[in-house]
């Protein structure tokens, strides 16, 4: 298993899809049903929820429950705003970044579909270089193209659209992925390929597997806290993406030091259960995964908090894609690490036992 290559050119194709397809924050269903599509045939049912939580389950009828989680929205804008002559100003919709707007273009979702449009911004030549403004919240705007706000809103877009950027998915020199969005729609994708690994490689399970994509973690780990009380699992395995620190402008002393290409990053925080995160150590080690650790004060800021925190304490633990240029459009990871995150998970649900409270006091 460990030799092998993961991914194939079925996954890799799903993965490109996946992202493309947006799926802000609060309209995730699109791409829910694209991930229930491909995990179909390695899952026995589904369970979804009012707000668009997905999620496959393998054994239903077991009464020890497992969860492997990603989260399936990503960032976004919210029309706020339309001036008279037809400028659009934003709010955020999640941890949407003002200093990589200006200049990019964007898509409206309206009722009447995909609206273009361009966040504008002053040219350089009519700028006073004495006093240079950074883009933030309240200089941003988009043009889409209209002379005033009655021509704005004949196109179907009104106060609460959701804009995304149309950013696709690229592999740069055969090993990164990139794409908009990898943060989290990368989770998703990888806690299918243990389900699809699991199938193909007949591994029964003594326990119920809860493979879940949570909506809504980018503004605030909703989706995990709604279906955590679902759910009601035993265990909690979330993975979602962590910062490369070795680019430019970025502090170690402060961020610490994982990069992409060095392996999964196994989190210490309060949250995590020391002893579920010393299996999947031992896991790492016995199957010569190469993995980083990062430390986290207080909150990991991940559905792990979500998962940890329910159900009167659920054993929870983190394993983080490390990944370049969090939210913007140009977010980079590297093909091993995805496989060996999905590796580490796999693996570690094979040393876990029904029943295994994970106690301190055992
Ligand atoms: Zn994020």
């Amino acid at each position: 298993m460990s030799s092998k290559k993961i991914l194939n050119k079925k996954s890799i194709d799903f993965l490109e899809k996946y992202l493309n397809n947006a799926s802000p924050t609060g309209y995730e269903w699109e791409g829910q049903k694209l991930w229930m599509d491909y995990l179909k045939p390695y899952v026995d049912t589904y369970i979804t929820d009012t707000y668009g939580t997905a999620v496959g389950v393998i054994n239903p009828d077991a009464k020890y429950k497992v969860v492997i989680e990603g989260h399936s929205d990503e960032i976004s804008w919210y029309v706020n705003y339309i001036t008279d002559n037809g400028l659009i100003y934003v709010i955020r919709n999640g941890g949407s970044d003002h200093q990589i707007a200006p200049s990019k273009w964007v898509n409206i979702h309206t009722k009447k579909g995909i609206v273009k449009g361009v966040f504008g911004w002053p040219a350089i030549h009519t700028r006073d270089s004495s006093k240079e403004e950074p883009p933030k919240l309240d200089n941003i705007f988009i043009d889409v193209g209209a002379k005033d706000k009655a021509e704005v809103e004949k196109l179907g877009v009104h106060v609460g659209c959701v804009i995304t950027y149309p950013d696709e998915f690229h592999i740069l020199n055969d090993d990164k992925f990139v794409c908009r969005a990898i943060d989290n729609r990368i989770g998703g994708f990888m806690i299918a390929e243990v389900a699809r690994l699991l199938h193909e490689n007949k591994k029964e399970l003594p326990f119920g597997l809860y493979i879940t994509n949570s909506v809504q973690e980018e503004i605030g780990l909703r989706g995990a806290e709604m279906i955590t009380h679902t759910i009601k699992p035993n265990i909690a395995i979330v993975t979602d993406v962590c910062h490369d620190t070795t680019t430019p402008m970025i502090e170690k002393k402060k961020q610490g030091h994982t990069e992409i290409g060095a392996g999964p990053v196994i989190s210490y925080a309060p949250a995590v259960q020391n002893k579920l995160r010393e299996r999947i150590i031992e896991t790492a080690e016995a199957n010569k995964i190469p993995f980083q650790r990062m430390a986290s004060s207080r909150y990991t800021g991940t559905d792990t908090d979500a998962f940890a925190y329910s159900n009167g304490g659920v054993a929870s633990a983190l394993i983080s894609l490390p990944l370049r240029y969090m939210h913007t459009t140009v977010e980079t990871v590297h093909k091993d690490d995805v496989e060996n995150v999905i590796r580490l998970i796999y693996e570690t649900l094979l040393k876990i036992k029904p029943d295994e409270t994970f106690s301190y006091f055992d």
